[in-house]
């Protein structure tokens, strides 16, 4: 069986959070619906180290923007689903500072802690959100585990890890299990596979204009299609088009 592991970020009113990286609650309450009505079980991700379930679907939250705990947790719950988030240690109550002109507030310890009581997964996306795929081994470790340290201390049981843009190294996975984590999730175009490496599963990019059509086609026939040419310093929304490997799976 294929998993699909689906990727958010914003949550909010677009008059909010804009289109970038955003989708709307209502819209993300129907994907949810869509999976509850027909009997999938939602997955955290720290369940994906064991065996799937025939019909499962997994939901996470890059950078636990204030926007995704603060509408999705309800958008997701009040659909009979529940799901990750991937938050930034070093900058958990400030800003995006990685977005530029575009940062958005990112949630604070309080509201992860909350989320986590609601029995939403909180999970390490390194410690500043780095390509980590451009660092040095010791640094790549360094990030990982600064955020670990940081998750765990403010009371949050950090048990799988997500690379920011998808971008990993060929140490990066081992890396990571050096501290402790058995499930990691990157970027791609399709389903995950149960032959799939658990540090490197693969996730599905969604945001603002993907209706179920879409959401569906993303699922189902993307990744039939060439691959799109890479272009640098692509924004984390295009690395959809890029297959996860053993290198940055963001582009050059
Ligand atoms: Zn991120």
């Amino acid at each position: 069986m294929q998993l699909p592991i689906l990727c958010y970020h914003k949550v909010g009113p677009i008059t909010e959070e804009g289109r970038r990286l955003n989708i709307e609650p209502r819209r993300l309450h129907a994907h949810v619906r869509f999976f509850s009505r027909r009997g999938f079980r939602f997955l955290l991700p720290r369940e994906l180290a064991a065996s799937w379930p025939e019909r499962g679907v997994c939901l996470t939250f890059d950078d636990a923007y204030a926007s995704a705990l603060r509408y999705g947790c309800e958008a997701v719950a009040s659909a009979g689903g529940i799901g990750a988030f991937y938050a930034v240690p070093a900058l958990v109550g400030k800003s995006s500072v990685w977005d530029g002109d575009l940062a958005r507030p990112l949630a604070d310890w309080d509201a992860l802690r909350r989320a986590q009581e609601l029995g939403f997964e909180i999970g390490n996306h390194t410690n500043t959100h780095p390509r980590l795929g451009g660092l040095s081994e010791v640094e790549q470790l360094e990030e990982l585990k600064a955020a670990h340290h940081a998750l765990t201390s403010e009371g949050i049981e950090s048990k799988t890890v997500c690379y920011p843009y998808g971008s990993i190294g060929p140490a990066t996975a081992r890396l990571a299990s050096l501290l402790g984590y058995q499930v990691g999730l990157a970027l791609g175009r399709r389903r995950a596979r149960p032959s799939d490496p658990k540090m490197t599963l693969p996730r599905i990019v969604l945001a603002y204009s993907d209706g179920l059509p879409m959401l569906l086609y993303k699922l189902h026939l993307l990744h039939l299609l060439p691959k799109r040419k890479r272009g640098k310093n692509l924004p984390d929304l295009e690395n959809v088009g890029n297959e996860v490997s053993s290198t940055d799976a963001s582009g050059s």
